[in-house]
């Protein structure tokens, strides 16, 4: 199970910076690799828009 990022994403780069093992990706919207994703949250909580959801 890993978060995802949805396209309410508004590209601000807050969740990046607090994703603790590396796993988001920037681009028109960011993106989130499954396989390095360990499932913590701490994005899903830092987005300002609610973006990142769990799968
Ligand atoms: Fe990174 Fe945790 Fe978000 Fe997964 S759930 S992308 S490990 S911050």
């Amino acid at each position: 199970m890993a978060y995802k990022i949805t396209e309410s994403c508004v590209a601000c780069g807050t969740c990046a910076g607090e994703c603790p093992v590396g796993a988001i990706s920037e681009g028109d919207i960011y993106s989130i690799n499954p396989d390095t994703c360990i499932s913590c949250g701490t994005c899903a909580g830092a987005c300002p828009t609610g973006a990142i959801v769990e799968e």
